[in-house]
């Protein structure tokens, strides 16, 4: 009789812990993100995109659920665009930053959610010479790099486009129209992507950097510059999403 009790008791707590442990794990699922942070989400294909195919497709509402750092353009190849801490900014011709409209929408842009895997310092680059140092520091040529560099730029030379209609030019002859301008002494964040060659033709291969200034007067697509100092950081992906217009 006595064993009889210990049997239903033990039953009891089974399946006591078996309902508990089943609820976490029921909770747990529904607050898994969709997104993963350690992927870089990409809309459009490049070579389809510097092919003239220059109208947005996809709104920044949408963009942003995907990450909160990155670079691209906007409709009609119209200027820069920077995504940093989650702010998004057009840079037009006029070098001006201003956040974009979560109903704009981007025909080209690289998107994610950036977490530093290696911290350094640098000063007295220029962009070659940055890139240089960033080749010898990139872990594998087989990932994806995120690149972030934050500091204080001595001198930053800038370019955007202007907005294309239909019928769209490629984008090389859209560029010959590039507005370019220089600025000096100030405190920057650049930030961008570096492709490996695996990818040639579905992403721009190498380095492709978009500057902001700190003050947010100021910034576009990152030709040159003479980096004072700055920190540089880099967040390996391994991890690729490409959305199709
Ligand atoms: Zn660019």
């Amino acid at each position: 009789m006595k064993s009889k009790w210990i049997i239903i008791t033990i039953a009891l707590v089974l399946i006591g812990a078996i309902v508990f442990a089943s609820f976490f794990v029921l909770l747990r699922l529904n607050s898994i993100p969709i997104v993963d942070r350690e992927t870089v989400f990409q809309a459009a294909v490049w070579d389809n995109f510097a092919g003239g195919n220059f109208s947005g497709f996809m709104p920044f509402s949408e963009l942003a659920k995907y990450g909160d750092f990155g670079i691209g353009t906007l409709d009609g190849l119209d200027g820069e665009m920077i995504a940093l801490n989650g702010e998004f900014y057009h840079i037009a011709t006029d070098g001006k930053p201003k956040q974009i409209e979560p109903s704009a929408k981007t025909p080209y842009a690289d998107v994610t959610y950036f977490e530093a895997d290696k911290t350094q310092t640098v000063a007295g680059l220029n962009y070659t010479k940055l890139q240089s140092y960033l080749d010898n520091s990139l872990p594998s040529k087989t990932a994806i790099y995120a690149i972030k560099v934050t500091g204080t730029f001595d001198y930053v030379l800038a370019r955007s486009p202007p907005k294309q209609y239909p019928p769209y030019p490629l984008l090389s002859q859209a560029l010959i129209n590039q507005t370019v301008w220089t600025f000096s002494n100030v405190s920057a964040t650049a930030i961008g992507f570096w492709f490996p060659n695996s990818l040639k033709g579905v992403d721009y291969v190498g380095y492709h950097l978009h500057i902001i200034s700190d003050d947010r007067t100021t910034g576009g697509h990152l030709i040159d510059c003479i980096i004072s100092n700055a920190t540089v950081q880099i967040d390996q992906i391994n991890r690729y999403n490409l959305i199709l217009p």
